[in-house]
């Protein structure tokens, strides 16, 4: 900025500097040109009047070192009578001067004439006296180009020194300019006496920077909570790996070493079996969670139908729901969305199972597929034990379950929901829970009609 500056004002002082020399060059010269004119009009008068008063002789006696012009007298016909500074006889005849001829029309003329180097002209003017005869003064001067070549080297010292003062000039005016814009306090932009005008920048310049640390606060905070989340999702499956596996140890050291009683061999036995399966389940679940996750927005969807999808899980959870004397119903129509066939299973499976699960028995599931205008809502809801209000926000996060020991009890891992909330972000689709304790719970996704943005997947109604 300061460079632009210097630069700027120099340049600005160089042309004006130009400028006003070239004028003042010029005005200079054409008073000079002027003032001679008028010398040369002033000494043929004078001249002419004693030529007219007292003859021609008169001539003869003018000092001509004092006037310093040179002198002509022609005749009628243009022979030259007298010249101050030739002889007379020997020059030729003046009728075809361009001054001597326009005196004879007008009365009086001038004509200019530069010698051959351009270093001087002469200025004749010309008078015609009443006799017919003209007076002719002329004088000699120096042109524009000589003075100038005559005057050189002062004229560079003139140039060097002007030169020197704009650089100086122009360096202080930067300075002065650009030192208060760059000691702006950005961080009390009201505090800026200098410029005021520049007082909204520095506003907008220091709210933009408060936004900036702002959102890179918000990034870190982001940052430290995936990082948190990631360790305590690593600590939770060594957790949740280890029982069981504490526990099939344990009973197949006691069975090894042959320390169970016979009769008890069979129980024994059947555990170690119950912990293989859920470890097994969990190991299922983990999987899949990681392979939902990383899904994203890159899986291949085509059309798929809910509604014989629905028909198929229902079909496959009847089993378990007629032990428990619940009733599984499909209501709705067709409803096709863009997604992929085997995640959406997995979530109606993994909503069917809780409403299994987490129902009274003789209560009822149902499943609902139903095209909202342009829109799909698929929704599972039960009669069942309800989310109390606190834990509803949470259901969705890994291994958060409400109540542990049942959830326990009933082969859940914990996993199920957050597979469904990955599922449901990776269609794009706006996933709803509500319930009350004690009456049942009703979760419902609804998928967008093509592709659309949708960042804010999960939300409770
Ligand atoms: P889990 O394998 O324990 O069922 P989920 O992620 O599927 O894990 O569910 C998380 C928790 O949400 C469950 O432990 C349970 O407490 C609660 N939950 C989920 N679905 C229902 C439901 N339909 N009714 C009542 N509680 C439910």
């Amino acid at each position: 900025m300061k460079r632009k500056l210097f630069w700027n004002s120099f340049l600005c002082a160089m042309v004006v500097l130009a400028a006003c020399l070239s004028v003042t060059v010029l005005a200079v010269f054409d008073y000079f040109s002027q003032y001679n004119r008028q010398r040369l009009e002033e000494e043929a008068a004078y001249l002419g009047a004693a030529v007219e008063t007292e003859g021609g002789d008169f001539l003869e006696t003018v000092d001509q070192d004092a006037t310093q012009q040179r002198v002509t007298w022609i005749d009628a016909d243009g022979t030259v009578l007298y010249d101050s500074e030739a002889d007379a006889a020997s020059m030729e005849n003046h009728s075809q001067r361009e001054e001597v001829a326009q005196a004879w029309e007008s009365g009086s003329g001038w004509s200019v004439r530069y010698s051959d180097t351009l270093a001087t002209k002469t200025t004749y003017y010309a008078l015609l006296l009443t006799d017919g005869t003209v007076l002719r003064v002329s004088g000699t001067e120096w042109t524009i180009l000589s003075m100038l070549l005559d005057m050189w080297p002062s004229l560079l010292l003139v140039v060097a020194l002007a030169v020197l003062l704009s650089g100086l000039l122009a360096w202080r005016i930067a300075e002065t300019i650009a030192r208060p814009v760059n000691e702006i306090d950005l961080e009390h932009p009201d505090e800026n006496g200098v410029y005021p005008e520049l007082r909204p920048l520095a506003r907008r310049i220091n709210a933009q920077s408060r936004q900036i640390k702002r959102q890179m606060e918000l990034l870190d905070q982001e940052h430290q909570r995936q990082d948190r989340m990631r360790r305590e999702f690593t600590a939770n499956v060594s957790h949740e790996l280890k029982t069981p596996l504490t526990s099939i140890s344990g009973y197949a050291e006691i069975i090894h070493e042959g320390i169970a009683r016979p009769e008890n061999v069979k129980e024994f036995s059947g555990k170690i079996y119950d912990e293989a399966q859920r470890l097994q389940s969990l190991v299922g679940d983990i999987l899949e969670l990681s392979r939902v996750e990383d899904l994203g927005v890159g899986m291949e969807k085509t059309a798929v139908d809910l509604y014989p999808l629905c028909e198929e899980v229902l079909r496959r959870f009847r089993p378990q729901a007629e032990r428990r004397e619940i009733v599984m119903e499909l209501k709705g129509t067709h409803g096709i969305v863009q997604g992929s066939r085997e995640l959406l299973g997995e979530v109606i499976s993994n909503l069917c199972d809780n409403a299994i699960k987490y129902n009274r028995d003789g209560g009822s599931v149902v499943v609902t597929v139903n095209p909202l205008g342009d829109r799909v809502l698929l929704s599972v809801a039960d009669t069942g034990i309800g989310i109390p209000e606190a834990d509803q926000g949470r259901v969705f996060e890994r291994f958060y379950r409400v109540d542990k020991s049942r959830s326990k009890a009933v082969g859940g891992t914990g996993l199920g929901l957050s597979i469904v909330k990955h599922a449901a972000a990776a269609h794009n689709a706006q996933l709803q829970l509500e319930s009350q304790p004690g009456q049942g719970t009703e979760i419902r996704l609804i998928f967008p009609a093509g592709e659309t943005e949708n960042d804010d997947n999960c939300e409770r109604a």
